[in-house]
């Protein structure tokens, strides 16, 4: 690999999706390797929102649920979503966060009205490193429902498949894990799962929008996900969950809500479920957010997802390359694997007590990615926006923080509330 900024320039002359950065809003000077927790600002999202607020929300003001579309939001704007992740029309929905949406999934695939009936069992697996609001939520609803379930963490991925019998009910994962960027072969660890059975619950988080996804191809059973990072729906913009259409109406979810309802306007006093996807929603859609998020998601309309998948392996190998080479001796450690059908877009790295303070002193420098705890060093690679010069660059401000010891000032080691 040649790993001179030539190279990088030249790199990123070759590239396909390069002008696709002109898509977004980026601060002058910031190299944003970041877009694997908040996601950029997309162009036009500033003026959709302003329209949202003038001629909807202030002039035509409760008229536009209906005159803008508002209340069909949840599935207009799915609509757009169910192209990016592989999933049949009809069999996505968004709506609330990725944490509740876990929490009706979950609750809807033990329920024992499915057809698979695997409420009766009492496993549910999942990882020991599943992203934490995962595994509490699961525990939550095990509470909830009188402990008729054991949530089971697993240590590593090679473990999963051991563990799968008669007893499991769901394997709940997240595809591609938020701390090593370790990916899971989602249909493999499916048709297992099912051969013995059980259900698949999928977190597409770190996935969706770094790679094509195939949901219906792999067969996966229910996914959730959130819209923020790779998908650049703003902060807090709402999750999606995902069921496949066999399952639709075979199972209920417990946040009846409102807007679950077969018809909401008819202000019944008895709950019928909608007959489709709209039974996962739970109550009013936060326009705002969803107004971001449609206008958002119209950047992804002519992306080639496996060519943005190759781009963003692509940039990692590069990374990884200089990391190596500029950054070496200043006891780095690289826990993402190296095979590239093992990892999703992101590359971590371990520094046994300065992770933090050289993540801080990197923000300082203009190079933002992030730092989870204990000690790892988070950096993604969103291929909308990152070229290979700006890989270059991050890595040459982060070789000048080591070498000089800059992150062992004072001011980089004192921790802000969010990492
Ligand atoms: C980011 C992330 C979430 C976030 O959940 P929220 O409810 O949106 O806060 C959940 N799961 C995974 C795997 C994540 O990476």
């Amino acid at each position: 690999m040649n790993l001179s900024i030539a190279a990088a320039e030249a790199l990123d002359e070759a590239d396909a999706l390069a002008e696709m950065k002109g898509r977004f809003i980026l601060p002058e000077g910031v190299i944003y390797l970041g877009g694997n927790s908040l996601g950029a600002l997309p162009k036009h999202v500033n003026q959709r929102v302003s329209q949202t607020l003038a001629s909807e929300w202030g002039a035509d003001l409760l008229r536009s649920w209906n005159s803008a579309g508002w209340v069909d939001l949840p599935r207009t704007v799915a609509s757009k979503l169910e192209r990016v992740i592989g999933a049949a029309p009809g069999s996505v929905a968004v709506t609330d966060s990725t944490s509740v949406n876990l929490f009706k999934v979950l609750a809807a695939a033990l329920d024992k009205t499915t057809t698979a009936g695997v409420g009766n069992r009492r496993k549910i697996l999942t990882e020991r490193n599943n992203f934490p609001t995962d595994n509490y939520i699961a525990e939550g609803l095990i509470r909830l429902t009188g402990d008729r379930h054991e949530l089971i963490r697993i240590d590593t991925p090679a473990a999963i498949l051991p563990e799968l019998d008669e007893d499991v009910a769901l394997l709940m994962l997240t595809h591609v894990n938020y701390l090593n960027g370790y990916r899971h072969d989602m249909a493999a660890l499916n048709a297992a799962a099912h051969r013995v059975g059980a259900l698949v619950i999928w977190d597409l988080a770190h996935s969706a929008g770094a790679m094509p996804l195939d949901l219906t191809a792999a067969n996966v059973d229910f996914a959730v996900g959130c819209t923020y990072k790779y998908l650049n729906g703003g902060p807090g913009a709402p999750g999606y969950l995902y069921v496949a259409p066999h399952h639709i109406g075979n199972c209920q979810q417990p946040l009846s809500g409102w807007f679950a309802h077969e018809t909401p306007f008819e202000f019944s006093p008895d709950y019928q479920p909608a007959g489709d996807i709209r039974q996962f929603l739970c109550g009013t859609p936060p326009v705002l957010s969803m107004a971001a998020l449609d206008q958002a998601l119209d950047v992804w309309a002519d992306v080639d997802l496996s060519a943005l998948q190759e781009k963003s392996l692509d940039l990692a190998d590069y990374f990884i390359g200089l990391i190596e080479k500029k950054c070496a001796g200043h006891n780095l450690t690289i826990i993402t694997p190296r095979e590239r059908k093992l990892r999703g877009s992101q590359v971590s790295l371990t520094h046994p007590d300065g992770a933090y303070a050289m993540m801080s002193a990197l923000i300082a420098a203009g190079v933002i990615g992030d730092f989870r705890s204990p000690n790892i060093l988070r950096f993604g690679f969103a291929p909308l926006y990152i070229g290979f010069v700006d890989v270059w660059q991050a890595v040459d401000r982060f070789a000048h923080i080591l070498e000089m010891r800059i992150w062992d000032r004072p001011q980089f080691h004192t921790r802000k509330t969010v990492t």
